[in-house]
């Protein structure tokens, strides 16, 4: 049973999140946030509407040219940052129990998305006051020259259902920090923490306007923004698909600034000579973490082929000892985030067998107690052939494709052959061989012997069709700046 709270907050109507009020969609238009553990209604939310979005836009606006970065010192921009922090923290279950209830990810894990997104909102109150300009010496003599750094004016934040919280303190700490206000569009299936961040965010005293929030439909909500002539700029975390529309959306709008952390294919690569014994027994997690609906995993395995037969056994020994069920009571893994979700990635595992790979294990919805969830039982496919569409495509779910490969530059080709290019890890014990590989893969992040590694300090986006721009670190500072040169003549 969820906290007395958390029930709370659920029987409340919920509405959108305008100007520091909650204020009803001129829309007239509701939807349902379903419990993917049990497919019930957890509570009726808002279909944001252009009316509501341009309500959210001009409040922003008005923001933006008056109190929050006129009136607003970054050292307390800082402070508002930090203070929101501790409200997080405070709220820790209520924040915990909505993830698992919303998304379906067991309660231990939704713990690490609130720490997560806690220490993200802490690290850039640090960086409200540093954000700084330079002096250039240029070669005209009598000449002064010095860059500023200014905020951008109105983003817009578009986040997904995976990490619905966490991903949306990935975009929302730097662009306050900055100086920026927001209009955050969580994905419609996950929205339940991001109007409870906004609770906190009106405790917190943010003045009105700095942050909007509006639930609703992509192609809606999510479209009103992008098209939007007085939005400057759209971070946006998703599938390539979109991410595409959202650039032509700009280009058919007012050119505004686009950021996007999108899909990825990630390469996993074992060398024979990795530390086997400690890192065998996790390595299941590297693919199935999040029940697979992770952009980052490991959903291409590749195992050099003397030690081929004994990971594929460890693994599928592992995976099928995972607990499965509902994420109130803590399994191993939870349900898919949606029923679309489920029958998108059970198509993937058809295609799969159709095109010739072999199941070793998984690839089931789940019956019995489970049938009304979106459950399916962890998928590890075996093949030699790059070609397959398991091979190929994002499937967003619990489903690894492992094929064995005979030497270092075969496995470097093969991890570079994909149209994404997010993350790739190595394992081995040769870490002149790591750096080689480090070197020559063509992704934005490499893990060495470990995976999913994430810091707040630490750039993280994809090359390619993965994305681009990087969030997190210093280098997030960029995505919600803008550089101003000031030339001065003696
Ligand atoms: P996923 O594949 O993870 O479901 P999507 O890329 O479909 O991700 O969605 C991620 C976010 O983008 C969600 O908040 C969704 O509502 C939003 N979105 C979907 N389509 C559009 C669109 N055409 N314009 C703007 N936002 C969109």
């Amino acid at each position: 049973m969820p906290s007395v709270k958390t029930i709370q907050f659920l029987e409340q109507p919920q509405k959108l999140f305008i100007e520091n009020q909650w204020v009803d969609t001129k829309s007239n238009a509701f939807f349902d946030a379903i419990n993917p553990a049990t497919g019930d209604v957890l509570t009726k939310l808002s279909a944001a509407n252009k009316d509501d979005v341009n309500d959210a836009v001009s409040s922003s606006r008005r923001a933006f040219e008056t109190t929050w970065s006129k009136d607003t010192t970054p050292m307390k921009r800082g402070v508002l940052l930090w203070k929101l922090a501790d409200l997080i923290e405070r709220d820790k279950l209520i924040f915990q129990e909505l993830e698992t209830l919303d998304n379906g990810k067991p309660l231990n894990k939704a713990i690490y998305d609130v720490d997560s997104t806690i220490n993200h909102f802490r690290y850039y109150a640090g960086w409200a006051t540093k954000i700084e300009g330079s002096s250039i010496p240029v070669n005209t003599p009598n000449k002064l020259v010095y860059t500023t750094r200014e905020a951008l004016g109105v983003v817009g934040l578009i986040v997904p259902w995976n990490f619905p919280l966490m991903i949306t303190a990935w975009k929302m700490a730097p662009a306050l920090a900055c100086g920026n206000c927001c209009i955050l569009k969580p994905a419609e299936q996950t929205s339940l923490t991001a109007l409870y961040l906004a609770k906190l965010i009106k405790e917190a005293g943010f003045p009105a306007g700095t942050v909007n929030v509006v639930t609703g439909f992509g192609a809606a909500t999510g479209q009103a923004m992008t098209e939007h002539m007085d939005i400057d700029k759209i971070s946006f975390t998703g599938s390539t698909a979109v991410g595409r529309k959202i650039m032509e959306a700009s280009a058919n709008s007012n050119l505004k600034k686009v950021s996007l952390e999108l899909g990825g294919k990630s390469p996993n690569v074992i060398f024979k000579d990795a530390d086997l014994k400690n890192i065998l027994p996790n390595m299941h997690w590297t693919g199935f973490y999040n029940t697979g609906q992770e952009c980052s995993l490991g959903s291409r395995l590749y195992v050099e082929r003397p030690i081929f037969n004994q990971v594929i056994d460890t693994i599928k020994e592992n995976a099928e000892k995972l607990t499965i069920g509902n994420g109130m009571d803590n399994p191993d893994l939870g349900p898919i985030v949606s029923e679309q979700q489920l029958n998108s990635i059970l198509s993937y595992v058809d295609k799969g067998i159709n095109e010739g790979a072999d199941l070793i294990t998984g690839g089931k919805r789940c019956g019995g107690h489970l049938s009304n969830g979106y459950f399916m039982t962890p998928t590890l496919f075996t093949h030699e052939n790059e070609k397959l569409t398991i091979v190929k495509e994002e499937i967003f779910g619990p489903v690894v494709a492992a094929s064995p490969f005979d030497e270092f530059n075969d496995v470097v080709h093969k991890a570079n052959d994909s149209k994404y290019g997010l993350v790739a890890a190595v394992w081995t014990k040769d870490l002149s061989k790591a750096h080689q590989f480090a070197n020559q893969v063509n992704a934005g992040g490499i893990w060495i012997n470990g995976y999913d590694m994430f810091d707040p300090a630490v750039p993280f986006g994809g090359f390619k069709q993965s994305g681009n721009g990087k969030e997190m670190g210093k280098s997030a500072l960029e995505l919600y700046t803008k550089e101003k040169s000031v030339w001065i003549a003696f």
